[in-house]
């Protein structure tokens, strides 16, 4: 995968002077948009740029060991004002990991505002909305580290990548591809992981911060939800897993306990779809994963207002926890109907 050079020379053209720069990423975020946030936001600060990286909510307490993250702004709960005073002030507006506004929740508001910003996408999601002035999507890119690495190794050469840039970028890599183990991976994946390895990241070090550093009541639950909440419909090919306010509660829940445990569903040989339910204040999150060639994506679009990968995606439901689940069976039925499973 090639990152086309015009693309490169317009973004070289609107850094050529020291800008105000909001760099956003989606609610809920994750390794992959955090890691490319920090990244970019350290190597723009270096370049001579006055920037402020924006999340809708709160990432994972997980990830508090990535380098610099401390200084990330939360939207949610931010009573200073701080982000809106950054979106105003904004020159450029940069969009990391996602591909549509409502993946921003309330943000997108104080977005609207400021109609001055240049705004550009740097994203490998299918589908992304259009209204920018530089697109930079890849759908077939792994993870938006990798574009960001390619990206920064283009625009300011390899030398400018630091440890912390490293980790930082290494950390989306590696959640983004499972490990290095989806279909997604590529040889020159492996080339950009060795430039990383080369500034002295230590990965058994961050893959044990990422993997290893979970509160208690998470195993807990964890065991909870595998035992006694996972259906198996279909023909022991579709599972879904269902989690309500009063289960977290009751297991010391924090922002981000849930994340990954979707996946576990398909280490089940016959599992074609993995679907997972957690109730939020006004709506169900969606998580949803599959297996080959089932694509999951078309499937959130179709039945649950959302998008995302063919493998991954995810969405939402303003249905109470049993008709979502109910809701969810039945689409499976109809899109089995349709021979996509
Ligand atoms: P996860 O299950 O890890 O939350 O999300 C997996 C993928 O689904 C994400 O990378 C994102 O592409 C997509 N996704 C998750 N939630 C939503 C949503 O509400 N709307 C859209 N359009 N995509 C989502
Ligand atoms: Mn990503």
């Amino acid at each position: 995968m090639q990152i086309a050079n015009s693309k490169i020379e317009e973004l070289r053209e609107m850094l050529l002077t020291p800008q105000n720069i909001v760099i956003l990423s989606h609610t809920n975020p994750d390794g992959d948009a955090i890691g490319s946030s920090l990244a970019w936001a350290e190597v723009l600060k270096s370049n001579g740029h006055n920037v402020s990286c924006i999340v809708p909510n709160r990432f994972p307490y997980y990830l508090d060991f990535m380098p610099n993250s401390d200084s990330i702004l939360m939207y949610k709960g931010d009573i200073g004002g701080r982000t809106n005073n950054a979106v105003r002030s904004a020159d450029i507006i940069f969009c990391l990991d996602f591909h549509t506004m409502s993946r921003l929740d309330g943000l997108s508001d104080v977005i609207e505002e400021n109609q001055h910003a240049k705004r550009v996408l740097i994203d490998h999601h299918l589908d992304p909305m259009e209204d920018f002035d530089l697109m930079i999507s890849y759908p077939e890119a792994s993870s938006t580290c990798y574009l960001m690495a390619l990206i920064i190794e283009k625009l300011y050469g390899v030398e400018s990548i630091t440890k912390s840039m490293a980790e930082n970028l290494f950390v989306g890599m590696m959640t983004d591809t499972g490990n290095f183990a989806f279909s997604t991976i590529t040889p020159d994946l492996f080339r950009v992981v060795s430039i990383l390895v080369n500034t002295g990241i230590h990965v058994p070090t961050i893959h044990n911060n990422v993997y290893n550093s979970f509160s208690e009541g998470r195993a807990r639950l964890f065991g909870y939800v595998i035992n006694r909440k996972m259906k198996i419909f279909h023909n022991g090919t579709v599972a879904h897993m269902s989690l309500t306010s009063e289960e977290m509660k009751r297991f010391w829940f924090q922002q981000g306990d849930s994340e990954g445990f979707v996946n576990y569903p398909l280490t089940i040989k016959k599992m074609k779809i993995s679907a997972m339910f957690t109730e939020h204040n006004d709506f169900i999150r969606v998580s949803l994963r599959s297996r080959g060639d089932i694509d999951v994506n078309v499937f959130a679009q179709r039945y649950f207002n959302g998008g995302g990968h063919k493998n991954a995606a995810g969405g939402k439901s303003f249905m109470s926890m049993d008709d979502t689940l109910k809701h969810f069976e039945e689409s499976i039925k109809e899109y089995s109907r349709e021979g996509n499973i």
